[in-house]
């Protein structure tokens, strides 16, 4: 047999379908194909700062072993152009690689989309070099997503999602999942499921709200507990079938990079280390404005109001802080210069908070007044005088730490605050029941 991976992206418009379903159309095809798995299907989510993505940056790669490499590229394209929307303004693309060595400009390549803008000349150029197989509609733009989803065979931290698809008749309709149910399944799981509900504003966050075939995901550290707390929710629609995915959501993986604020570009991720140069200012929409400077230059930084507590911590700053920030760069408008579109705040140092004030008089205890430029204080009563003014350090109302937002105010990629300081190794790996669907996969495929 062979070894193949087959990426895939840029299937999905506003108005539905999504990458993961046609990923789930795939997975039965390759399964009714007799093929292996080697890994659970991969769900790569990308620099989540790409302003042409749809929704959430997803990609998809599949990696199986099969007999007939050629023969599965070919029913892949055939159910990529009958499913993808591109008449609705998509640019599919297929890719596939084969053999077990992923080779390293791949690698390099894949890394990068994480947190930067990817050329198409540059994947296309690398596809070619690779002699990958591709399949695009439209303009193709979907490459850049297909071969980063390729070349991350996701070494390292990863999560698991395990995604429940809809049937075709509750499409676009309201999606029934009880939400006490999925309280206490949040509840049973917690640590090792994540982002499921939002307590402040008693949400329920497994389920999507655009139009897409998906009816909810579950995430978490593996397999076995998303299973596990699938079993507990009480679902009020029949649904159509399963996959688990494993992916680099919740692992920060688009923060790992250092941002140089001498030569930013717009639509990067990653972080920064610097001080307030100004204290911060609410405009309008509650949003929250600072500037930040390190030996490499300065940035403008927003946090923005839907990041709820984020945004409050962001009010409590002052010019002088010593922060970490993670985020993208956004691009500069006929307003804003380029901002740094604040995803998380790491305060290092708080500054001193002193409060000046003329001195007191030693005898009857009344605030001095100033007699003029350097001519220093003196009580009206006692005629007492003095040269310096009174500094009072005050305690801030803030303390050194990490500060997220709530969970409904998430990227995919954002590392929840239960997962910090915890080392994933990477597990031994066992495929079982990682899919599940409905009706039997031959009879689905019968030709
Ligand atoms: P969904 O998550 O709903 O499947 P999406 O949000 O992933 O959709 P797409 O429709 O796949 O959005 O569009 C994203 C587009 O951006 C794709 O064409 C993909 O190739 C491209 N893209 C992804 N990452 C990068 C990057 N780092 N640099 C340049 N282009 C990118």
């Amino acid at each position: 047999m062979f070894t193949v991976h087959l990426g895939l992206d840029d299937t999905d418009s506003k108005k539905g379908m999504c990458t993961t379903y046609l990923a789930n159309l795939l997975v039965r095809e390759i399964l009714s194909e007799g093929c292996e798995f080697i890994d659970y299907p991969n769900l790569i989510r990308l620099n989540p700062a790409i302003p042409w993505k749809t929704r959430g940056n997803g990609a998809i790669a599949l990696r199986f072993k099969c007999h007939d490499p050629e023969r599965i590229f070919q029913l892949a394209c055939k159910l990529l152009k009958e499913n993808s929307h591109f008449m609705l303004g998509a640019n599919p693309c297929l890719v596939l690689l084969e053999g077990s060595f992923i080779p390293y400009n791949l690698r390099k390549l894949a890394e990068e989309a994480l947190y930067k803008v990817i050329n198409f000349k540059r994947a296309k150029r690398l596809a070619e070099e690779l002699n990958l197989r591709v399949y695009t509609l439209r303009k193709g733009h979907g490459l850049i997503g297909a071969i980063s989803a390729l070349g991350n065979t996701l070494q390292g931290d990863h999560t698991y999602e395990l995604m429940v698809y809809r049937k075709k008749e509750f499409f676009g309709k309201e999606r029934r999942v009880d939400k006490l149910s999925v309280k206490l399944m949040d509840k049973e799981t917690y640590p090792l499921t994540f982002n499921n509900y939002d307590y402040e504003k008693e949400r329920v966050l497994i389920t999507p709200r655009s139009p897409d075939p998906v009816l909810l995901g579950i995430r978490g550290e593996n397999p076995k507990i998303l299973l596990k707390a699938f079993q507990l929710l009480k679902i009020e629609e029949e649904w159509d079938s399963y996959i688990i995915y494993r992916t680099n959501q919740g692992t920060n993986a688009h923060l790992k990079n250092h941002l140089d604020l001498s030569q930013l570009k717009a639509y990067t991720s990653g972080f920064v280390r610097g001080r307030l140069i100004s204290n911060p200012r609410k405009i309008e929409g509650g949003h929250v404005l600072f500037e930040i400077k390190n030996e490499e230059g300065g940035i403008l930084c927003a946090v923005y109001e839907p990041t709820g507590s984020l945004n409050k911590i962001a009010s409590k700053l002052l010019k002088g802080d010593e922060v970490e920030l993670g985020g993208s760069v956004r691009k500069n408008t006929v307003r804003y210069p380029k901002t740094l579109n604040v995803e998380y705040i790491k305060i290092i140092k708080l500054a001193r908070l002193v409060r000046v004030q003329n001195p007191l008089c030693d005898t009857c205890n009344r605030r001095m007044k100033s007699l003029g430029k350097n001519q220093g204080f003196g009580c009206e009563k006692c005629k007492l005088r003095k040269f310096s003014r009174l500094e009072e350090e005050l305690e801030r109302d803030l303390k050194p730490g990490l500060y997220l937002p709530p969970p409904r105010a998430h990227r995919h990629l954002t590392k929840p605050l239960q997962r910090y300081n915890k080392r994933k190794l990477n597990q031994e790996f066992k495929l079982e029941s990682w899919y599940f669907f409905r009706e039997p996969i031959r009879k689905l495929f019968m030709k």
